[in-house]
């Protein structure tokens, strides 16, 4: 076995994080865990994990749940087409394969929205299959370990951090070794300040040897930002409250926001085409200041303009209404989900 792979088991196994993933080999809870932290830290992902756990403690339960309430747990990771994969994944598993995860990296990849970083986590640490993972831990360390100038962004970079992973890879212990690198790039291999006086490869680390740590890894380029502007309307008559659900494909699809109006009028103009959208008289109560929400290629910026309906209005299509006290218990975007106090408060 290489020095570094060595280095790397050992070092693992007296210093990994206790967390609760790694107290079984299920690879049910695998999955989901590798799901989740791909889209947050491991504190926050951690009580998500947990919930899912426990509203869902089989794939079985998975498999059966509704949409809906897949996507109210996931509510405030973003990517919400992984919720929907989730779902769709877990009937895969109960319909294909009796209930079992497909126990090799290929069949893995079949599953809906199962990339070759998930079915390399799955395969290694659940059914001891020698495949590396890539993520962006394992290139910082790669990177740096080797000293390589490969933009990560780009495939070159991709394959050359690959080769390498397989090059380390033990076919004992995968699942650990896949791990340990992952667990170095979080806790001492970090972007910004290493820990290279407590790296267990520090004696193997070209970049260190060079001092050229914290030029790498290297990045080719970022993807281009674009604006979005929105501005919803929040029509209430009497107690209830117009949503629209997002049925068209696309990140928010399944999730509900409000009606839109068109962005280019001003406060009397969005009355007007909120009186003539909805077909009743209308009273404009307020206009909120403007919410803002990041995504990594886009900058919505949203308006939110808040009417009394004098009559039931008239729902333009997938809109309905709902009582107010219910608004919280659906589903929505993060960037809706900052907004709903607004509508709250008028309880
Ligand atoms: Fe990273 Fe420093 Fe360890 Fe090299 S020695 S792998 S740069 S922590």
């Amino acid at each position: 076995m290489e020095k570094t792979t060595e280095n790397l088991l050992i070092w693992y196994e007296k210093n990994k994080r206790n967390l609760p993933w790694r107290e079984s080999i299920n690879p049910y809870h695998i999955w989901l865990s590798e799901i989740i932290l791909q889209q947050t830290r491991v504190d926050q992902g951690t009580a998500y994990y947990l919930r899912f756990i426990s509203a869902f403690p089989t794939v079985f339960d998975l498999a059966k749940a509704d949409e809906e309430a897949v996507l109210k747990l996931w509510q405030g990771l973003g990517y919400y087409s992984r919720a929907r994969n989730l779902r769709l994944a877990a009937q895969m598993v109960v319909e294909n394969f009796n209930g079992q995860f497909p126990a090799s990296y290929e069949q893995l990849l079949t599953l809906k929205g199962v990339g070759p970083y998930t079915a390399a986590a799955i395969a290694s640490i659940a059914f001891n299959e020698p495949v590396p993972v890539v993520d962006g831990n394992v290139f910082r360390v790669i990177s740096r370990l080797m000293a390589s100038e490969l933009p990560i962004d780009r495939p070159a970079g991709l394959k050359f951090t690959r080769e390498q992973m397989h090059s380390l890879i033990p076919t004992s212990e995968p699942g650990n070794f896949n791990q340990a690198v992952m667990e170095l790039g979080a806790v001492v291999c970090k972007p910004v300040n290493p820990d290279c006086n407590n790296c267990p490869i520090q004696a193997q680390c070209l970049a260190h040897a060079s001092k050229i740590t914290t030029n790498l890894p290297v990045k080719a380029g970022k993807q281009k930002v674009t604006a979005l502007n929105i501005r919803y309307a929040m029509v209430i008559f009497k107690d209830q409250i117009m949503v629209r659900l997002r049925s068209e494909k696309g990140i928010w699809q399944g999730l509900y926001d409000f009606p839109e109006l068109t962005f280019e009028q001003d406060e009397i103009g969005c009355l007007h085409e909120a009186e003539s959208l909805f077909a009743t008289k209308m009273t404009l109560v307020k206009r909120s200041s403007t919410f803002t929400h990041l995504l990594s290629h886009r900058r919505i910026s949203a308006d939110v303009f808040i009417f009394y309906a004098e009559q039931l209005p008239i729902l333009p299509k997938d809109c309905q209404v709902i009582a107010l006290s219910a608004l919280t218990t659906l589903p929505v975007p993060r960037l809706v989900e900052k907004m709903l106090p607004l509508a709250m408060n008028l309880l």
